[in-house]
C-alpha cells in the first residue's frame, strides 16, 4: 500500500514536472510582429496614395511642434520619413517654447482652413502654460488625423465612423492580423490616458470584450491582471508587468516605452519572463510604436479622401 502511494506520489511529480518544463522551457509566445505588420500597412498605403495622385487628390499632413523637446524631435522626424515614404506630403510648423495658447489656436485655425492641409497633427507635450486640451478642440474634427479632439473621441465612444487615435488603432489592427478574437474576453488595461489607455478601452468595448481599466489608484492590481485573458500595458514604467501578473496562455500587449540604464528601449512588460506564460506577446521595440506611424498615415489618406468626396458623411 505504502508502495503504491510512492509510486503515485512519484508519478504526479513527473507529471508536474513534466508540465513545467514544456511550459517554461518549450512553449514560448508567438511573437506579434508589429513592425512586419506596419510594413505590410505602409506598402498598401503608398499604393493607394499613388492612386489618389492619379485623381488629383495630394494627401498633406501638417505637423505643429512647440518647443524643443528632443523625443518629440524624433518622433515628428520619423513621422515625416513615413510620410516620403508613402508619397504624403508633409509641413513642419516649429513653434517657439515662448509661444501664447492664442498664437497657437490661430495657426491650427489657419491650418484648418487650408485645403490642401487633409490632417493636422499637434506633437505633445506641450509647454507648461499652453493647455492642450483646448489646441486638440481648435482642430477641425475631419482633420483630426490623431483622434484627440472631443469630436472624435465622442463619436468613438458612440459608435460613428471616425478617427481613431493611432496606438489604439495599431493594436486593433494586431488582434484582427492574429485573429485574436475579442468577442466575450476579459481584457485588463493598465493606464487610463487620454490618448492610450481611454480609447483603447473603448475599442475592445466595441468588440464585444469586457473592459476593465486599472491605473496608479487600483487596489491590487495583482488580483486583475492575473484574470485577464488580454493584458495591455500603457504605465511607462519599465518592466512593470511581471510573469507572476500574467495568467497562463494570456495575450501581453506592450504599449510602453521606456530607457533602461543602458539606454536601450524596453516596454512595461518583462519581455524574456512573461513570453513564457503569454500565448501571444507583442515586443519593444518592434510591436505597437510601428503600427502607431502606420495608422497615422492610414488616417492621413483617410482625411485626405472624405475631404475629397461630395457624399461623405463623415
Ligand atoms: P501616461 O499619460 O503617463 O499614463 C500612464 C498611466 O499609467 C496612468 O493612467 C497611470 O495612472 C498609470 N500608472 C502609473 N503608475 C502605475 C502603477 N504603479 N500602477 C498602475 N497604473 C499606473 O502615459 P501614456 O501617454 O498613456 O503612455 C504610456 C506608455 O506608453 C509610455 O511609456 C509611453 O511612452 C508609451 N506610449 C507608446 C506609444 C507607442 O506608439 N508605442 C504611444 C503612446 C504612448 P494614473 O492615471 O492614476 O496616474
Amino acid at each position: 500500500m505504502l508502495i503504491t502511494v510512492i509510486y503515485i506520489a512519484k508519478d504526479i511529480f513527473l507529471l508536474y514536472n513534466g508540465q513545467k518544463f514544456e511550459r517554461n522551457e518549450g512553449r514560448m509566445a508567438t511573437i506579434i510582429e508589429g513592425k512586419t505588420l506596419a510594413k505590410k500597412i505602409r506598402e498598401n498605403l503608398k499604393i493607394e496614395c499613388e492612386e489618389l495622385k492619379k485623381q488629383g487628390i495630394k494627401p498633406k499632413l501638417a505637423v505643429i511642434m512647440v518647443g524643443n523637446n528632443p523625443a518629440s524631435k524624433v518622433y515628428v522626424k520619423n513621422k515625416s520619413k513615413a510620410c516620403n515614404e508613402i508619397g504624403i506630403e508633409y509641413e513642419e510648423h516649429f513653434l517657439e517654447e515662448t509661444i501664447s495658447q492664442q498664437e497657437l489656436n490661430d495657426l491650427i485655425k489657419k491650418l484648418n482652413n487650408e485645403k490642401e492641409v487633409n490632417g493636422i497633427l499637434l506633437q505633445s507635450p506641450l509647454p507648461e502654460h499652453l493647455d492642450i486640451n483646448q489646441a486638440f478642440k481648435a482642430i477641425s474634427y475631419r482633420k483630426d488625423v490623431d483622434g484627440f479632439t472631443p469630436s472624435s473621441v465622442g463619436k468613438l465612444v458612440m459608435g460613428g465612423d471616425t478617427f481613431i487615435s493611432c496606438t489604439p488603432y495599431g493594436v486593433m489592427k494586431m488582434f484582427e492580423e492574429y485573429n485574436i478574437e475579442l468577442t466575450g474576453k476579459d481584457v485588463v488595461i493598465i493606464g487610463r490616458s487620454n490618448i492610450v489607455g481611454k480609447p483603447l478601452a473603448q475599442c475592445c468595448l466595441a468588440n464585444n470584450a469586457t473592459v476593465t481599466i486599472c491605473h496608479s489608484r487600483t487596489k491590487d492590481l495583482k488580483k486583475h491582471t492575473q484574470r485577464a485573458d488580454i493584458l495591455i500595458a500603457a504605465i511607462g514604467k519599465a518592466k512593470f508587468v511581471t510573469k507572476d501578473m500574467v495568467k497562463e496562455g494570456a495575450v501581453v500587449v506592450d504599449v510602453g516605452i521606456n530607457r533602461n540604464e543602458e539606454g536601450k528601449l524596453v516596454g512595461d512588460v518583462d519581455f524574456d519572463e512573461v513570453e513564457k506564460v503569454a500565448s501571444y506577446i507583442t515586443p519593444v521595440p518592434g510591436g505597437v510604436g510601428p503600427m502607431t506611424i502606420a495608422m497615422l498615415m492610414n488616417n492621413v489618406i483617410k482625411a485626405a479622401k472624405e475631404q475629397n468626396n461630395e457624399n461623405s458623411t463623415f
